[in-house]
């Protein structure tokens, strides 16, 4: 291996930022990416309800990158896989590579559901966040202290669809933040949060006594839970539903889709095998199936070495982001690659503004000192020890608490 063989990463989420990380200095390393920070996306619910700031958990790439790794804002359109150059959009000259990462991972899925995509507010990136946080206070403004409470309610119905792990995480930081700000402007009787799910059951990934706590806690923000229900439009101010085979409109103040991922649209366009839900098919050593030069990890791959449950984790993409620069080395040294089997690490459930949940090892923790740990861990899938030691100095100096809305 030299230092002037070039590593080309696409993406710079869980699975490139810390593959590069890992490479850094010990060949040419470049990273493409559209934005120009790193987001820790298990605490978009905290920058939700400011509980953390931007720069905690989307810290710029200048900052964590130096000058080890030289970083591209675009979004590559094309791979010529035989020239081994990655077209950038916007730029003429193509960017070649010796290795290539592809870590783009997902998108928003909105299964084609009529308006979603046009009117539901998703939920995966920091202006996704804002958004939402600044729905909530239009809303809240435009109450009336001496409307009545049935008035209040209607007005303040908000609709969360998709009854995973991230709309339960959502819907029950919102049904905190809307109560609280009912409470503070003094306006009359309880705002609506409603969780639609369309199995028979929310949080359908957790074991048993981890999902009874969490529905627990959002019957305890007050989110109402729907499950058996399908949305089956989106409007500008309502959502159309099905239950029990009766369709049923009700007005919304803003509807939060978290229904469902997919790849990002790059991938679809590539000539490389993938599954029936366009997951590059790769082998244990992150490769691809077609090009011994070319690996993929994280929420684009389908990767089989590890627990069912790690599939399209940022902890899959974390554990995956070592192996890949071990493997890289390797690779440019000549040398023999390397498999792991990965293991899923706890789970932390983020549970209103007040509370969470941390599974590990069969036992379940909650309220304040499981929302410490989480932060606690969180703290460490940060990049770079420099950032962690100053946002944990942060929280731990500053503190936590929620911004209420409109403050
Ligand atoms: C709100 C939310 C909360 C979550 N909470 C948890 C949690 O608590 N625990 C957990 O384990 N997982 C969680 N996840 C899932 C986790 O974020 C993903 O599994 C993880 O980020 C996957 O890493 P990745 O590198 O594959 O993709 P990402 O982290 O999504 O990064 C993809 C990168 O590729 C870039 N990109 C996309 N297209 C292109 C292109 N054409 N050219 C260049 N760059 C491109 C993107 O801009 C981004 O920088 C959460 C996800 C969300 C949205």
């Amino acid at each position: 291996m030299n230092s002037s063989q070039r590593i080309l990463i696409v993406g710079g989420g869980f699975g490139g930022v810390f593959t590069a990380l890992e490479l850094a200095g010990d060949a040419e390393v470049t990273l493409v990416a559209p934005d120009d920070y790193f987001l820790c996306t298990p605490l978009l619910y905290e920058y939700l309800s400011r509980e953390v700031e931007a720069w905690h958990i989307a810290p710029p790439f200048k900052e964590l990158l130096d000058d080890k790794v030289r970083f591209i804002r675009g979004e590559v359109t094309e791979i010529d896989f035989s020239a081994r150059e990655a077209t950038i959009k916007g730029r003429t000259r193509r960017a070649g590579y010796d290795v290539l990462v592809l870590a783009v991972g997902g998108t928003t899925n909105y299964f084609g559901t009529e308006g979603a995509e046009e009117y539901a507010i998703p939920f995966r990136r920091l202006p996704d966040a804002d958004r939402l946080r600044q729905r909530m206070i239009d809303t809240l403004d435009r109450i009336a202290p001496d409307s009545d409470a049935q008035d209040a309610r209607a007005q303040a119905t908000f609709a969360v669809i998709g009854g995973g792990a991230s709309g339960a995480e959502t819907a029950s930081k919102m049904g905190d933040l809307l109560n609280d700000a009912f409470r503070r402007r003094g306006l009359p009787g309880v705002p609506r949060v409603m969780l639609i799910e369309m199995g028979n059951r929310i949080v359908p990934g957790m074991g048993d006594d981890l999902h009874d706590y969490v529905e627990h806690s959002l019957r305890e923000s007050g989110v109402e839970i729907h499950t058996n229900t399908r949305v089956n439009r989106v409007t500008e101010s309502s959502i159309v539903f099905e239950h029990g085979g009766r369709e049923e409109e009700i007005e919304t103040a803003g509807v939060v889709w978290t229904g469902g991922v997919r790849v990002a649209p790059l991938v679809e366009d590539l000539a490389l095998k993938r599954d029936d839900r366009n997951k590059i098919i790769i082998h244990n050593t992150l490769q691809t199936q077609s090009y011994a030069e070319v690996f993929a990890l994280g929420d684009i791959a389908l990767y089989t070495n590890a627990d069912a449950k790690l599939s399209g984790t940022a902890q899959l993409a974390f554990q995956q982001s070592s192996l890949a620069g071990t493997n890289i080395k390797a690779f440019l040294k000549g040398e023999e690659l390397q498999t792991r089997y990965l293991r899923v690490q706890g789970e932390a459930v983020s549970l209103g503004t007040e509370n969470a949940a941390v599974e590990t090892a069969g036992q379940i923790v909650h309220g304040t000192l499981a929302r410490q740990a989480r932060f606690a861990l969180y703290t460490t899938r940060l990049p770079t020890w420099h950032h962690r030691l100053r946002v944990g100095a942060s929280w731990f100096f500053g503190g936590t608490l929620p911004r209420p809305l409109g403050l």
